[in-house]
């Protein structure tokens, strides 16, 4: 049975168009610009297909020339969208080197006139955007953090396809597209089958990966001190759960650091809240910089911090808060005596492994440390 390539192209045109406008509907609601070359794309996928259809009616130079040339902005809009998502921008002579060559190649009667020539070319440059579009995904992979695979097997079944096309499709005389018989028909047919369910694959896939990435996002935020740019309280609950779990399971102890900064109100009042905001950014990065990297640290209130600190005991914890506070006195961010911390110490080898019971018996810690002048480390008093 041989399918009516009228019928098909005009499918083809309204498929294009639907999911062209769809994902710019998409992209309307975020402005990511993945979607909106993607949502480009389809659209030109749509007019080109289109463009087509009026071969035959007299005007073969439109089809051939601006609808091809339309059809090869809408692959380089495929390979724009793929280096937005790796936060690349359009590459503007990459995107007009298709239809450049395919304008210039048309001057030339030899090809403008050979069916087999035109086909070879437009198939090698649609392939080389699918490449590059690969390329693209495949460079970043390890920094995108989203399910990916998808997007890239289609793209690389959408390149072999125009690959293969260029050596083995004999091309379809106008005569046979319009009479949907003889040479070239089964191929183009397919062609057309392929593109409709390749750009409906790649956009789905596509979105998914935009609000994949969008979701994750949307889950650090959620879980992170805006900031110092450290865990928040919710973080700290969370996962200093699981730490405590997962040690208590291979019996290792842990060990919990309350931290107060020192007189902070006194410094907030002394030197404005943005020089407090610098100060508590730098108590981050001093703390940071001295914890290991299998450690939970966290902004659990305005100017309270914990770490949890694995396989640890109290003496090394110890060693640790001792660390962290003489670093953080030592900043010159401030007149000196502006800047301590006073920090409670207690291990799960005294008060259990429940975080909640940890907490209080280290506030109870951080309390004495205040009331014995400030500034100092201090463990939990033995009953
Ligand atoms: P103490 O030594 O007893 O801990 O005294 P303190 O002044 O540090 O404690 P207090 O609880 O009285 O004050 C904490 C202050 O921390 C009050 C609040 O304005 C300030 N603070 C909380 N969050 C932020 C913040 O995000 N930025 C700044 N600049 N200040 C904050
Ligand atoms: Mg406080
Ligand atoms: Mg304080």
């Amino acid at each position: 049975m041989m399918l009516h390539i009228p019928t098909l192209l005009i499918v083809a045109v309204f498929v294009f168009c639907l999911m062209g406008l769809l994902t710019v509907h998409a992209w309307s609601r975020g402005r990511e610009p993945t979607l909106g070359y993607l949502g480009i794309m389809l659209l030109f996928a749509s007019l080109g297909t289109g463009l087509i259809v009026v071969r035959g009616a007299g005007m073969d130079f439109v089809a051939l020339i601006i609808g091809n040339l339309v059809l090869l902005l809408s692959a380089a809009m495929n390979w724009t969208a793929m280096r937005a998502f790796v936060h690349r921008g359009p590459n503007m002579p990459g995107i007009f080197a298709g239809c450049g060559l395919w304008l210039v190649m048309c001057l030339v009667p030899q090809f403008y006139n050979s069916l087999s020539a035109r086909v070879m070319l437009y198939s090698l440059l649609a392939a080389a955007y699918g490449v590059l579009s690969a390329l693209e995904l495949w460079r970043k992979r390890a920094s995108l953090e989203v399910a990916y695979a998808p997007a890239l097997v289609l793209t690389l079944w959408h390149t072999g396809f125009y690959a293969i096309r260029a050596f083995l499709d004999p091309g379809l005389p106008l005569k046979s597209a319009q009479t949907s018989a003889g040479d070239g028909v089964p191929f183009f047919s397919f062609m057309l089958f392929e593109s409709m369910l390749y750009a409906i694959g790649i956009a789905y896939v596509t979105l998914a990966m935009v609000k994949e990435r969008a979701e994750l996002r949307f889950k650090a935020a959620a879980f992170s001190d805006a900031l110092t740019g450290a865990g928040n309280r919710r973080a700290f609950m969370q996962k200093g759960e699981q730490l405590l779990a997962d040690s208590a399971r291979r019996q290792q102890t842990v060990a919990l650091l309350l931290c107060d900064l020192d007189n902070f109100k006194r410094l907030n009042d002394s030197f404005g809240h943005p020089m407090g905001d610098q100060a508590l950014i730098a108590f981050s990065q001093v703390t940071r910089a001295t914890l290991r990297k299998g450690d939970l640290f966290a902004r659990i209130g305005g100017e309270e911090f914990a770490c949890l600190l694995a396989d640890s005991d109290e003496a090394v914890a110890f060693e640790v808060a001792e660390r962290i506070r003489q670093a953080f006195a030592h900043l010159d961010l401030l007149a000196p005596g502006f800047l301590s911390v006073s920090i409670g110490i207690v291990s799960t080898d005294r008060a259990g492994y429940d975080l909640s019971h940890l907490l209080s018996q280290a506030d109870q810690a951080l309390y004495l440390a205040k009331a014995q002048g400030r500034n100092r480390v201090q463990r939990m008093a033995t009953a």
